[in-house]
Order: structure tokens, then C-alpha cells, then sequence
């Protein structure tokens, strides 16, 4: 069989390790083009020993130093290329040699790169959701036009492709009868904390997710449900959809993905662990099949599966991520720059939970906002939104 070369943006993180577990079950199969960091170079040395990368991508020359230096004299780092800054990132993504890209760098940092992979029409396993919310139809256009795969990582969008006939990219939702569509949430730590407690809360609460572990914004985003926000605009960009066909509803165990209802009455779903080993291992192989490594699931041990409508008082982005999506053009951009900051400020105890979504909201109604032709609207909206929300923040501190 001939190996597929792979380059993994975000090898570091949470889905780039467990990509990493996949693929070493399947190296017949698979070959690791390149691999990229930005902090975490020990984490980077230890992968590029291990699966010995043409190139591996790091930030600065400091991190390419401290690089060389791990990987010490030893005959396999000779096989690897140290590339520096955020072009490399885009000529691993879209290298002639490459044919699949894991577009895993967290937030918008990873647009330019998951963009220049699909210019290239490369087959993109998608768990940089940030990338086409930001970018929405400019991606999309891309993904078309050059002839790129676009496959969901995230586990409700791959749950939604997969309860989805194959047809439907080229039909439409209406024409393969779909009614709606169904994005599950868990709810995350607070589905239950009393309201005025949330005023409270301190970044490593929010961080303990109750089924999943991840990198740390995405857990604040689960704790704020703005991860559901942003994932109902990238269900509406991958499926073609538009937000009033997308509901969200509070599944608390996080067994069911998501679901597909048909206009004859029919759910359609996708069950299994919480371990995104499975996603990836079916974006790696669509359409075929590979073992993930992760454990069946058995339903007489789950015994129980339970359901609500969501409510939101609690979490209140949900309404900021539709009225975004509605209004389209920078909207969803300035959203996830807003949150950004707000993200990274509670983590670094600087910004109460609790006003996480006020900042956001207020820095949307202050933006200015535009359509989006090219990648440099998107940055400069992105940038503007940062600044707005910095300059918001402190405002209110002084
Ligand atoms: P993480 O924080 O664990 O890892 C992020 C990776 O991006 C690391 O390799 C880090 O080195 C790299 N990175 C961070 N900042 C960067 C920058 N400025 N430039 C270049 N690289 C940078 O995050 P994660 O949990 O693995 O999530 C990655 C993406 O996948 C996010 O968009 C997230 O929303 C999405 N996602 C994650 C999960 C999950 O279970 N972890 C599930 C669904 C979707
Ligand atoms: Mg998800």
C-alpha cells in the first residue's frame, strides 16, 4: 500500500497527541510529513524521535535551538528540518508531497495555515474550528474551487457527517430530507452551579470538564458553551445550513455526538466513548475504516442517557454565536477574537467568568463590520476585535 504523507499543525496539543496515538497503529498506512509546536519543544523532540518527520515547526529561533539541542546527535533527528514562523507552518500545510494536514493549532493562529492547505486542495481533518468561523465562505470558496476535502474532527460535525448521506454535499440539506439538525453539548462543569456562583469560579474549575479532557481554552469554551456557539457556526459552514436549521440540546453523558432528524421523523446519530480518537481515526480513514484504539462502548454499563433544552440565561454566548452567524461577513471573526482575548484574560485571572460573554457582546456592537473577500479582512477584523476587547477590559479596570 502506498503511505500517505501526513503533516500535523498542532502535534503538541490535545488532538495532535492523539492523532499521533492513531497513526502509530497504522504505520503501514501513514507517514509523518511534519510536525509543528509553539511552547511545548520537549513535548516536539520526544514526537520527532519518535515518528521522525522530514520537518518539524517551531515559533522563534530560540525554540529552534532548544530543538536541535534535545535532538541532540542522534541518527534520526538528521532526517528532520527545523522551519521557524508562521510561513513555514503554511508550506508544510500545503507542500506538493503532502496529502493530508491535521489542521489542530488552537484558534486563530491556525487560519493562514488551514487556508493554505486547502488553496493547495489537500484532504484537511478539521479540528481548528476557530479557522472557519473566522473565515466562513472564504474557506468554503477555497475548499471548492481547489479541489481540497474538508472532514470534521470535531466530534458533533464528524457525528453530523456521519448520520448524513454522502450525497448531501452536492444535493443540499433539503434534497436528502433533512429537517434539522441536532448539535449535543454536555453543558460542561457548570450545567448546574448556581448562577451567583459563577461569579466565582476560577480558571481550573472551568477547565475540569466532566467527559473530556482537552487543551485549555477549548475547556473554557465548554464551560462558557461558547465551543457550542462556535460550533454551530462551523455546522452551519460545513453543511451548508443555515442557523435556524442548527438546535442545541444538553446532552450531559456526551454518548451521542449529535444527530441528524429527517423530515419522515427519523433521528439519525452517532454513539460512542468520549475519545477523539474516534473522529480522527474516521476522518483519517474516510471512507473507509480504521481501529481508533479506543474502547467499545457498552451501553448496559452507560445504562442511562439524559436530555434537556438548553437555557440561555446560563449561558448566554449561545445568542451572541447565532446573531453572529446571522449577520455574517466579519461578524463570527470579530466573536471569536472577542473571546479569544476574553479566554485567555480569565486564565490568567485578569477577567471574571462571568463577564466573559458582557466583553464579547459589548465588542460586537461596537465593531464595525464588513464582508469578507480575502484572508486580510478576516486578519484585520480579527485584530481590530482584539484590540476593541483589550482596550474594553481596560476600561473597566481602571
Ligand atoms: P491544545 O491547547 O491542547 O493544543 C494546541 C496546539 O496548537 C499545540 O500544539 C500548540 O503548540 C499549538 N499552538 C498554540 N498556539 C499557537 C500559535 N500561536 N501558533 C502556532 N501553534 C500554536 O488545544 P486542543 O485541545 O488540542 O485543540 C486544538 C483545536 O482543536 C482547537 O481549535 C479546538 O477547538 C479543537 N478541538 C479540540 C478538541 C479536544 O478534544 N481537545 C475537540 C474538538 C475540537
Ligand atoms: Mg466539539
Amino acid at each position: 500500500m502506498k503511505q500517505q504523507w501526513i503533516t500535523l499543525l498542532g502535534a503538541t496539543g490535545s488532538i495532535g497527541c492523539n492523532t499521533l496515538e492513531v497513526l502509530d497503529l497504522h504505520r503501514d498506512r501513514y507517514r509523518v510529513f511534519a510536525l509543528s509546536a509553539h511552547r511545548n519543544v520537549n513535548r516536539l523532540a520526544e514526537q520527532c524521535l519518535r515518528f521522525s518527520p522530514r520537518f518539524a515547526v517551531v515559533p522563534g529561533e530560540r525554540e529552534a535551538e532548544c530543538l536541535r539541542g534535545l535532538l541532540g546527535q542522534s541518527e534520526r533527528a538528521e532526517t528532520t528540518e527545523i522551519l521557524i514562523g508562521p510561513e513555514a507552518l503554511c508550506h508544510v500545510a500545503a507542500h506538493p508531497e503532502v496529502q493530508t494536514v491535521m489542521a489542530a493549532i488552537v484558534g486563530a493562529a491556525g487560519l493562514p495555515s488551514t487556508l493554505a492547505a486547502a488553496r493547495a486542495g489537500k484532504r484537511i481533518l478539521l479540528a481548528n474550528k476557530e479557522a472557519l468561523v473566522m473565515s466562513g465562505g472564504l474557506m468554503m470558496d477555497a475548499v471548492h474551487r481547489c479541489g481540497a476535502t474538508l472532514l470534521p474532527v470535531d466530534s458533533e460535525h464528524n457525528a453530523i457527517f456521519q448520520s448524513l448521506p454522502h450525497h448531501h454535499r452536492e444535493q443540499g440539506l433539503a434534497r436528502v430530507g433533512v429537517n434539522r439538525i441536532i448539535l449535543t453539548a454536555s453543558g460542561g462543569p457548570f450545567l448546574k452551579t448556581p448562577l451567583d456562583q459563577l461569579l466565582q469560579v476560577t480558571p481550573d474549575e472551568a477547565c475540569r470538564h466532566p467527559n473530556w479532557v482537552m487543551g485549555r481554552k477549548i475547556s473554557v469554551d465548554s464551560a462558557t458553551m461558547m465551543n457550542k456557539g462556535l460550533e454551530l457556526i462551523e455546522a452551519c459552514w460545513l453543511f451548508n445550513a443555515n442557523p435556524d436549521q442548527v438546535d442545541i440540546l444538553i446532552h450531559p453523558e456526551s454518548i451521542i455526538h449529535s444527530l441528524v432528524a429527517y423530515v419522515d421523523g427519523s433521528l439519525i446519530a452517532q454513539l460512542g466513548c468520549p475519545d477523539m480518537r474516534i473522529p480522527i481515526a474516521h476522518a483519517l480513514a474516510f471512507p473507509e475504516r480504521l481501529v481508533s484504539g479506543a474502547p467499545a462502548l457498552d451501553l448496559a454499563r452507560v445504562a442511562q442517557l439524559n436530555f434537556q433544552s438548553l437555557d440561555l440565561e446560563r449561558f448566554p454566548v449561545i445568542r451572541l454565536a447565532y446573531g453572529a452567524m446571522r449577520a455574517g461577513g466579519t461578524a463570527p471573526a470579530v466573536l471569536n477574537a472577542a473571546n479569544e482575548v476574553a479566554v485567555a484574560a480569565f486564565l490568567e485571572h485578569r477577567l471574571p467568568f462571568r463577564d466573559i460573554p458582557r466583553l464579547i457582546e459589548s465588542v460586537l456592537e461596537q465593531s464595525a463590520q464588513s464582508a469578507v473577500h480575502t484572508l486580510e479582512q478576516v486578519m484585520a477584523a480579527d485584530e481590530e476585535a482584539r484590540r476593541l476587547a483589550l482596550h474594553l477590559m481596560r476600561r473597566e479596570l481602571s
